[in-house]
């Protein structure tokens, strides 16, 4: 069975990701991400942003895994929508597994994302890439003016570095 997305309403389920997004602790640092998991039948089941954790706050948890975590039981099957690709690469600071496989591991059956991750430590696609190899459905999401509202209030601007 493949997600029913035309159900969703992506444009929607994206701007509450953005708002999920700027609840992190510190949202000076950027990016910020939120994720939401829905299930076939429309409910959302899951949702959780990137967020500094830890001791002095000096780990980070990915907006994916957080997601994934509060929808216990409800991944199997179900979509994540991100506003960011998610990562395949495990960095310094970030806890357990690198998202893509995580999403795979749960058994999630479709993921739309908001933009590429073109930042310096993630090569851009590499996330669709390892999620189409092992048999998800990955949806680019496409509403332009979201997609700048993503830029704009969830990623470093050039211009203030
Ligand atoms: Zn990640």
């Amino acid at each position: 069975m493949t997600f029913p997305l035309e159900n969703l309403d992506l444009n929607d389920l994206m701007l509450k990701c953005i708002e999920l997004a700027k609840q992190a602790n510190n949202n000076n640092y950027k990016p910020l991400v939120g994720a939401i998991v829905v299930t076939p039948n429309g409910m959302i089941r899951g949702q959780g942003y990137r967020d500094y954790i830890g001791k002095g706050l000096n780990m980070i948890m990915h907006a994916e895994r957080a997601a994934l975590d509060s929808a216990i039981g409800y991944a199997p099957g179900s979509c994540l929508i991100t506003t960011l690709e998610p990562c395949v690469r495990v960095t310094r600071k970030q806890l357990f597994s690198s998202c893509s496989e995580l999403i795979v591991e749960r058994g999630i059956d479709t993921v739309v994302y908001g933009l590429l991750d073109k930042s310096a430590c993630f090569n851009a696609s590499a996330g669709v890439n390892y999620l189409y190899q092992h048999g998800i459905n990955v949806k680019r999401f496409n509403n332009e003016a979201i997609q700048e509202l993503i830029i704009k209030e969830l990623m470093w601007n050039p211009d203030q570095n």
